[in-house]
């Protein structure tokens, strides 16, 4: 590498961040800058220095910060009305579900938060399917997921993940899950069984290192989820609202699951928004006092989810990203050999392996960081890269000459 990865000189970035650290939970282990200000794919730190955005806030962050069309929506819902619980119904809830229904094709939406909460939202509606619908016997229900899987850090998403750091010291786990190879159909047809009531699998895993499944995966579930009576939750949180140049990942084959797990991008960068959206003999299952959530679905949410949702019905985001897939696949297999040893892109999201020798994924991240460069390293050698959809060519051409560079050797 050749930028230096020495990027705690005695700025008021790293009095902050020392700051920050002395009295925070390692739960997290963040590269060592303090941002106080962004616009679209820039970020500033508390020293005024701009580094470019590869990340986008784990694609919460897809229209770019400060959008002007969301700050818009917040701002004005912020001096309205906030927060009414779902006891009473608010001004903003109609159009939320109706615009994120037909954004998806279904019937009914379900708001909650966080990410981790529509996937639980999602296990116990599969759930209560399988024991309504399908006529599962009480207690039995199983949900097949994938290896390399992430969906969240509650304790029952984290039973059924096999990343180590994730899971170990936190058990005893929720039962009911089974794993199967990503990928594999052979292994998923194999482990349906009668008590099957889903499936629920990423149509790509993010946090995997940007992990595409082999084509025709996601159509093979779909078919295989209909013929057993299964239903296919696909966890569209990181993947879904743009991200891959279509609205779904599943779009790339004309895959409609039963429910769509969303959230990140949802909430524009600005709130936590989350959401299952599902057709009525899905979502139906539920009756009141069954599920909920204080927050979910609060006024502030629907009013920037809705901008979010009118947004991405205009196609535009999507294209973005389909365009600027070509400049990041021709850019990163132009590294392939020189310090990169493997690189997955779909639409404006790519894993890019870094070759051990180079060094790890975290001191590439470190170097990029000293040059005005912010990405995240997953799994070790793997970065992951996620600008903003809003980012200009330049800019990311100028990111990807940033990256060559420390990676070369
Ligand atoms: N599912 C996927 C595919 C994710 O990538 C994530 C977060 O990275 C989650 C679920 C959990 O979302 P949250 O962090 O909002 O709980």
């Amino acid at each position: 590498m050749t930028a230096s990865t020495d990027t705690r000189s005695a700025t008021r970035s790293s009095a902050e961040f020392e700051r920050a650290e002395a009295r925070t939970a390692h739960n997290y282990h963040p590269l060592p800058v303090v941002v106080a200000h962004a616009e679209g794919a820039w970020m500033t730190d508390v020293d005024g220095r701009r580094h470019l955005d590869l990340l986008a806030g784990y694609s919460a962050l897809n229209f770019g910060h400060s959008h002007p069309r969301l700050l818009e929506a917040a701002h004005a819902q912020l001096d309205k009305l906030t927060l009414t619980s779902r006891a009473f119904v608010h001004d903003q809830f109609a159009d939320f579900t109706a615009r994120l229904g037909d954004l998806c094709g279904k019937d009914l939406v379900l708001p909650m938060n966080t990410g981790a909460e529509a996937v639980e939202t999602a296990i116990k509606v599969m759930r209560k399917w399988g024991y309504r619908v399908k006529g599962i016997a009480a207690g039995q229900a199983e949900i097949i997921v994938a290896s390399g899987n992430f969906h969240g850090r509650t304790t029952t998403i984290v039973g059924f993940s096999d990343d180590a750091d994730a899971r170990d010291d936190f058990g005893p786990f929720a039962p009911g899950f089974v794993t199967v190879p990503y990928g594999d159909l052979g292994a998923l047809e194999a482990a349906i069984t009668p008590r099957t009531a889903g499936i629920l699998v990423e149509p790509i895993q993010g946090e995997g290192g940007v992990v595409i499944p082999p084509a025709g995966y996601l159509r093979g579930i779909r078919d295989l989820a209909t013929a057993h009576d299964v239903l296919f939750a696909a966890d569209e949180i990181q993947a879904g609202l743009g991200r891959t140049g279509r609205t779904f990942a599943c779009d790339h084959e004309d895959v409609v699951p039963d429910l769509y797990v969303l959230g990140k991008a949802l909430g524009g960068g600005i709130v936590p928004v989350s959401a299952v959206v599902a057709d009525r003999d899905v979502l139906g299952v539920l009756q009141p006092g069954q599920h909920g959530s204080t927050f979910g679905g609060n006024p502030l949410a629907c009013a920037v989810g809705s901008a979010v949702v009118e947004m991405l019905a205009t196609g535009d985001f999507q294209r973005r990203a389909a365009d600027l897939e070509v400049l990041v696949r021709e850019r990163l297999d132009g590294m392939v050999g020189r310090g990169v040893v493997g690189v997955r892109v779909r639409g404006l999201w790519a894993g890019v392996d870094i070759d051990p020798a180079v060094g790890s994924g975290r001191e590439v991240c470190e170097a990029l960081l000293a040059r005005g460069v912010l990405a995240k390293d997953t799994h070790g050698s793997t970065i992951r890269l996620a600008p903003p959809l809003v980012v200009s060519d330049d800019d990311l051409s100028w990111g990807l000459d940033q990256l060559a560079e420390v990676v070369a050797r």
